[in-house]
């Protein structure tokens, strides 16, 4: 079987990581892949939101199955191009993927199928905006309503952070992204990740895995796309899943079907789970990187079947033989420790060479995925991103886990990188 994957990140090179490790896979293509990727199949230096040139490729590979990683070429149509033309897709189609490409498209279809979510206004002129606001308290919460690399929310202490965010944000902070806006409730919380694969009826749900959003220990410093995740996370006990299934997925799968937009490929469900109950915070139509990371080096089994069903169809009556081939109730504990350029997440050097990558996955149970890498023209590895290499490890427990990747880290030389020291705090406190 052949598979080709979009994509060029840790999250990519973690599929396909795992993905290769399928006796049913002969070959995995990426495009446009990373040399981490490099190493497992051919890459194709594209780009994935190219309706054309992503059709182009897949004709020239004919895989058996696409495999979609991130939310870009989802947003773009790139799956109902490739249906179109008769392949087989893992990942939603672009009406689908509006769950993450547009907040307010979200938060309104989570408002129709009764979903627990903060309550919140959504507004293209700028005077009903402000005057939704001064009926709010703080802290308020300001979202652009498209995609903005994850840095279209911001969280404003008093009203006038809050009037003047709302300001930039329409004048075009984030463009088009921007020029409509979500002003939500402020909820109360721990957050967690919680991963549902589905064929737009059946759902397989994955550990829950948190990820460290903040830059520096202690979750303190600005937002980022995430330095490391760990699953299982305990912030999630069997009873609030229950209630992450029947309040909030089920009827997001079954309302989207219904609506004529089943969902498939991976439902990216955020939540705060709240005094009363878990709440939706986000959707994302793709896995989260770093939690995929995670997610990749913890399941023990086959995960090509479960992606192939999805793609196909026939979840409900599969569902527990994936599930076994899959390995989920065997889960290993994982923690991934993201590496960062300095300056991270400002502007980062590209440049700078990266050693003891293979000293660090030569240690048992740990693997380095790729991120923003590149090789130079020496053949070295180097830095090509603002978050670089995901070091990922498992183990019997999650200290275990930890500990390995820690010692990963050290493995490897790259004295213009920096990383948190303190991955999983929570679930070790
Ligand atoms: P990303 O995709 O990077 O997670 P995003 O730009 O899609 O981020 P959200 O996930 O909606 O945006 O929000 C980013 C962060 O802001 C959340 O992880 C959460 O910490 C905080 N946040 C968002 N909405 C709320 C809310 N209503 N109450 C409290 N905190 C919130």
């Amino acid at each position: 079987m052949k598979i080709l994957l979009l994509g060029s990140g840790g999250r990519e090179h973690s599929l396909a990581w795992k993905i290769a490790q399928s006796p049913l896979v002969d070959e995995v293509f990426s495009a446009p892949g990373n040399p981490g990727m490099d190493k497992i199949g051919p890459c194709f230096d594209l780009d994935p939101t190219d309706l054309k040139a992503v059709q182009e490729l897949a004709l020239q590979i004919v895989p058996d199955l696409i495999v979609i990683g991130p939310e870009a070429p989802l947003a773009a149509g790139v799956s109902d191009a490739l249906r179109a033309r008769g392949f087989d897709v893992f990942g939603p189609s672009q009406k689908a993927a509006q769950l993450e490409s547009s907040k307010g498209f979200a938060k309104d279809l989570m408002k129709k199928y009764g979903v627990p979510t903060a309550g919140y206004g959504r507004f293209t002129d700028l005077t009903e905006a402000l005057e939704y606001l001064e009926g709010m308290t703080a802290p308020y919460v300001i979202k652009a309503d498209g995609l903005a690399a994850g840095k279209g929310v911001v969280i404003a202490q008093t009203l006038e952070e809050a009037e003047n965010t709302v300001e930039e944000f329409m004048a075009g902070r984030f463009g088009d992204a921007s020029a409509e806006i979500v002003i939500e409730e402020f909820m109360e919380g721990e957050e967690a990740s919680v991963f549902v694969m589905t064929d737009g009826e059946g759902a397989i749900y994955l550990p829950v895995a948190q990820d460290h959003k903040r830059v520096g220990d202690g979750d303190t410093g600005p937002n980022t796309g995430g330095m490391g995740a760990y699953a299982p996370a305990p912030v999630v006990d069997a009873r609030t899943l229950e209630l992450v299934q029947t309040m909030i997925v089920e009827p997001m799968l079954s309302g989207m079907a219904d609506d004529d937009m089943p969902y498939q490929g991976v439902l990216y469900v955020g939540i705060m789970v709240t005094p009363s109950g878990p709440k939706v915070v986000e959707f994302n139509a793709r896995f989260g990187d770093p939690e995929c990371q995670v997610l990749m080096a913890g399941l023990p089994g086959d995960i090509v079947p479960a992606l192939l069903v999805c793609a196909t169809g026939g979840l409900v009556s599969s569902h527990a033989a994936l599930c076994e081939m899959m390995g989920l109730s065997e889960f290993r504990p994982s923690a991934t420790v993201v590496m960062a350029a300095n300056g991270y997440p400002g502007a980062v050097k590209k440049g700078s060479v990266i050693a003891g990558v293979d000293n660090a996955d030569a240690i048992d149970s740990v693997t380095v995925f790729h991120a923003g890498t590149d090789m130079n023209e020496k053949g070295e590895l180097i830095a090509a991103g603002g978050r670089v290499l995901g070091v990922t490890a498992t183990g019997d427990d999650l200290r275990q886990a930890v500990d390995r990747a820690y010692h990963g880290v050290a493995a490897i030389d790259w004295p213009e990188g920096f990383y948190r020291r303190d991955i999983a705090h929570r679930a070790l406190k």
